[in-house]
């Protein structure tokens, strides 16, 4: 029986792993039998697309539905062959297609458009998984398809009529857009800006889950009427469907007020819900985008928030981003560390550092924390911070779990019998069933007496379902290790789950304890109250992140137990460690700067600079909030003000404070801010009108003849300095 088209047929079925895939390879005439009989009897339609996204599949009814040219569809782009339904008219409540193919999600439940070749349109429920083969390529998408086109033409023409979303009450998918559109539309004749937040929330589906769809549904009135009450009157909340909502900001484009607005956004949402008599805690992500300067149009602007709310769920959850033109690189460079962490983890390119935790009353080294390194050959090192939560999209993330437990295990044993090894656990891997006889086995393996061993997890763990969650802890305890509180105060902050006992440690996070000496600071009274609240309840304090010497006096003073920080080390490698034992009982000495320093960035990236009539090119050698520092001009005196152009219309009021020959320091008139994601942008920018017409158009505005740009090409006075060479080396 010849059953639909299909196209390396074989290859496909190869080379993806488990059963689906030799399902759709169909290889075996067995399962292919049985597939003709599951699509007889109507259960579903059947489709498959190649490692590049193309269709490589459709069973025989998909292509009956389809019409007689249906077979020419095989070797198309899935997006090509089924489209988003609100570009066809529909009201989905869903993330586009090419979203989720891109992010190589899985597919459940999309609900797409399907031109049938006789001029009408079929609507199918998607639904499909990614598979990766053997060595962890992404093979193709192998899945299958109802057809829901009655029921769904019912519900759009019901959508139609009405603008509201009927479980919350707030503006819905249709009216959002059209909202939308029809600001920017006007805006854009009267140049005013208008902000978008695109929020999607953290572990919703844990909750829909573990406790149901009704209280599913029942949390998400209670997001909207907390988010209704933030904006108030400052724009409008809407629910894009599923657990997303947008917010519409009119003339918002200060970047400052908006990163606040965002903050009390995931502020307020992470607070525990009360479900009917059960407590269910979520958390939120929050993209900004800000037209014009970040798209003119809808599309471009939806995009843009998109990507930027993408961003902030990959990071960590629980925060904000707002779009830059960094994150379209930072797309493509987390796409590389998916593709080369793999084989990373095979080859054993992942090693473990350790930093010591130190009583800063005597100086002694109590323990170390273990830390991931991969030094990747083209890319040099990569960051845990930036791999962890790669692996994390998928089972990586156990295996790289596993072994560095292991390995921490192993390498503490040779250290002296009252030290400690504490070891990062993701979330993700702390959730999953098994957890607590991998901890075993490590312990068994290494002979490591399981009371120097501590588990460092964040507050993300206690999302969901609160019992499954307990239930792990008890059977940890159990076993007798030690567990830390990592990271303390930047997620969920509730702090109901400290009063269960589960926890021996708690680590204030270097956020509160970096720049904690600085004037006006809240953060010392916050370190006084954790540590307060931890002596309570006979936990120990571990400050994180302490770098000098006066912040390590200000957490000694406020009654740390110990300190971890370059200050005493950075990580050492268990060498370091071990001839660091051998030469006598652990002393680390403090050393440092006197004081903190507010965080500079070096970067050398070049960048603009306006002076009079002039714009030179120069080099940002490094950059904090404050000011910054470059090179490539000679001959500036001090004292004299310039205009810093950090691109994309973020132009910087500053003066020269210092200069030698060929680099000079500036102060800012008013200090950047911080885009969330550690580095520093302008709370303003110029609006991309205002450069079209001094010559630097956007792109969507093209090329029109403005006025200044014309005036500064003909003008013709001196510069007033030297311009440097910038390609000579040292420039
Ligand atoms: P963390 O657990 O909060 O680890 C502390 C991080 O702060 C480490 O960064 C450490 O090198 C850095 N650090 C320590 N003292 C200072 C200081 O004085 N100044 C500054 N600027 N930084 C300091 P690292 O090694 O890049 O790790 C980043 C994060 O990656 C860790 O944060 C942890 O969440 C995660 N991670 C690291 N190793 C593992 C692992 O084996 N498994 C899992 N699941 N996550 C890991
Ligand atoms: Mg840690
Ligand atoms: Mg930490």
């Amino acid at each position: 029986m010849a059953l639909g088209f299909l196209k390396n047929g074989r290859e496909a079925g190869r080379s993806a792993r488990g059963d689906a895939g030799s399902d759709a390879g169909a290889a075996r005439p067995e399962r292919v039998a049985v597939l003709g009989e599951v699509e007889e009897l109507g259960v579903g339609l059947f489709w498959a697309t190649d490692a590049e996204g193309n269709l490589s599949f459709l069973s025989r009814r998909a292509l009956e539905e389809l019409g007689e040219d249906a077979a020419s569809l095989i070797g198309r782009p899935l997006t090509q062959v089924f489209f988003d339904a609100e570009s066809e008219g529909g009201t989905p409540a869903q993330r586009s297609l090419g979203f989720k193919l891109k992010a190589k999600s899985k597919l459940e439940d999309q609900v797409v458009a399907v031109p049938d070749g006789r001029g009408a349109t079929r609507w199918w429920r998607l639904s499909g998984r990614p598979l990766f083969g053997e060595d962890g390529a992404f093979c193709g998408y192998r899945g299958t398809a109802l057809d829901i086109t009655a029921q769904f033409a019912y519900e759009m023409q019901v959508a139609r009529a009405s603008q509201v979303d009927e479980l919350t009450g707030l503006a819905n998918r249709r009216k959002l857009g059209q909202r939308l559109s029809a600001m920017l539309a006007a805006f854009r004749v009267s140049q005013r800006s208008c902000a978008l937040m695109m929020l999607d929330l953290d572990r919703f589906k844990q909750v829909n889950d573990t406790m149901g769809h009704l209280a599913g549904d029942e949390l998400l009135k209670q997001v909207a009427q907390r988010l209704t009450a933030i904006v108030g009157d400052q724009g409008e909340v809407g629910r894009l469907g599923g657990d997303e909502f947008q917010v519409l900001l009119p003339d918002m484009d200060d970047r400052g007020s908006l990163g606040e607005l965002a903050n009390r956004i995931v502020q307020s949402l992470s607070q525990p819900y009360q479900i009917n008599g059960r407590r269910a805690i979520i958390g939120t992500s929050v993209g900004i985008a800000i037209a014009p300067y970040d798209g003119l149009e809808a599309d471009e602007l939806t995009r843009a928030a998109d990507m930027a709310l993408y961003s902030a769920k990959e990071t960590r959850g629980g925060t904000f981003c707002f779009f830059t033109s960094e994150l379209r690189d930072a797309a493509t460079r987390s796409a590389m560390i998916g593709e080369r962490l793999r084989d990373a983890v095979d080859n054993g390119e992942l090693k473990l550092v350790y930093q010591p935790l130190v009583d800063p009353e005597t100086n002694l080294v109590k323990g170390f924390e273990a830390l991931l390194r991969w030094h990747d050959a083209q890319e040099g090192d990569i960051s845990p911070a930036q791999f962890i939560p790669v692996a994390e999209n998928d089972d990586l993330i156990l295996r790289i779990g596993e072994a560095a437990l292991r390995q921490a295990c192993t390498d503490a044993l040779a250290w002296p019998e009252h030290i400690q090894v504490a070891v990062n656990v993701s979330a993700k891997q702390f959730v999953r069933p098994g957890y607590r006889k991998a901890v075993a086995a490590a312990l068994a393996a290494s002979g490591l007496p399981p009371g120097r061993l501590e588990l460092e997890i964040t507050e993300s763990v206690f999302v969901g379902d609160q019992e499954t969650v307990d239930a792990i802890f008890r059977d940890l305890k159990k076993l007798g290790v030690r567990l830390a509180l990592d990271d303390f105060g930047t997620g969920y902050s509730s702090l109901g789950y400290l009063k269960h006992g589960h926890f021996h440690k708690i680590k204030i996070d270097q956020s509160f304890v970096r720049g904690c000496t600085e004037n006006g600071d809240t953060n010392p009274a916050i370190i006084t109250a954790i540590v307060a609240l931890a002596k309570a309840l006979g936990m120990e304090t571990v400050a994180e992140g302490v770098e000098a010497m006066d912040e390590l006096e200000l957490v000694r003073q406020r009654g740390a137990d110990l300190v971890q920080g370059y200050i005493y080390s950075r990580p050492m490698t268990q060498d370091e460690v071990l001839a660091c034992f051998a030469e006598g009982a652990g002393l680390f000495r403090p050393s440092g700067p006197p004081r903190h320093r507010s965080e500079r960035i070096s970067i050398f990236r070049k960048i603009g600079l306006i002076h009079e009539d002039h714009y030179y090119e120069v080099i940002l050698r490094n950059l904090s909030k404050t000011g910054a520092r470059i090179t490539g001009l000679a001959g500036v005196p001090v004292g004299t003000d310039v205009v810093l152009d950090l691109g994309h219309g973020q132009l910087v009021v500053s003066k020269v404070v210092n200069a030698t020959e060929a680099s000079q320091g500036l102060k800012f008139e008013t200090p950047l801010i911080s885009d969330g994601s550690g580095g520093f942008m302008t709370r303003h920018r110029i609006s991309p009108y205002a450069l079209a017409e001094a010559g630097i158009p956007l792109a969507a505005l093209g090329h029109g003849a403005f006025p200044l740009a014309k005036w500064r090409e003909a003008h013709k006075s001196p510069p007033r300095f030297i311009q440097l060479d910038l390609s000579a080396p040292g420039a």
